[in-house]
């Protein structure tokens, strides 16, 4: 029987991480946060001093990187090339970066086939942009999760661990972040036509997954 997959995307900060753990615990099964691949992509070309820009070096990057989940109980680590990053790849430089890399149509088509891997072996959730629209397009059901942008600015200063860390850069660079994934041309941020639309502007995770499981 095929593995049931169930999508969430969305913009920064609508609360996908939180409630795609929370909805991934009550079906008891595993989540994919796939953002951190892009990130993990991000990572390296900092680390490496990619230029990424120019195609041809990006091609030959993407053809060395070794990205893995490990479930670990906790829930899914990331390791490049054997080394856990999981928690070096939450700062400005990476999201910001993160971002533009994965407007590359040859970042996107190396992370596809390892997110649609993931999915091959076991049910899961996975969160992310382009989850219903592209990865997944038969996905059991999808959903779009969506807040006004100042409250996920906020929640995303909360969480952010930059030390100089400022509230209206962060909505600054949230409202670009939001202009690139959905202007893009590669696997824009937007809702697949079957995907149900929930705003969690004004709903704690526990009544956004409550609702979403619903629809299950
Ligand atoms: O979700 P997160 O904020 O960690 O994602 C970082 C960046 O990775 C996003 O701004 C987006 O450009 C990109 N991303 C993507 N497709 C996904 C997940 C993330 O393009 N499925």
């Amino acid at each position: 029987m095929p593995h049931r997959i169930i999508t969430i995307d969305g913009p920064a900060g609508a609360g996908k991480t939180t409630v795609s753990t929370l909805l991934a615990q009550d079906l008891g099964c595993i989540r994919v946060d796939t953002g951190a691949l892009y990130r993990g992509v991000a990572y390296e070309i900092m680390q490496q001093d990619i230029a990424w820009e120019n195609d041809a070096v990006l091609k030959r990057f993407l053809s060395t990187l070794d990205l893995q989940f490990h479930l670990e109980k906790e829930g899914l680590r990331l390791f490049s090339s054997g080394k856990d990053i999981t928690d070096q790849i939450r700062t400005s430089r990476i999201t910001m970066l993160a971002s533009a890399a994965s407007a590359k149509p040859d970042v996107r088509s190396a992370l596809l086939a390892l997110q649609r891997g993931i999915a091959g072996q076991q049910d899961a959730v996975f969160e992310g942009r382009d989850m219903g629209t592209v990865v997944f397009p038969d996905a059991a059901v999808k959903f779009f999760l969506f807040a006004d942008l100042s409250v996920r600015a906020r929640r995303r200063y909360d969480e952010t661990q930059d030390e100089n860390k400022d509230f209206s850069r962060v909505m600054a660079e949230m409202a670009k972040r939001d202009t690139d994934d959905t202007q893009r041309a590669q696997a824009p941020l937007k809702p697949a036509p079957d995907a149900i639309h929930i705003d969690a502007s004004f709903l704690t995770p526990r009544q956004v997954v409550d609702k979403m499981r619903t629809y299950l």
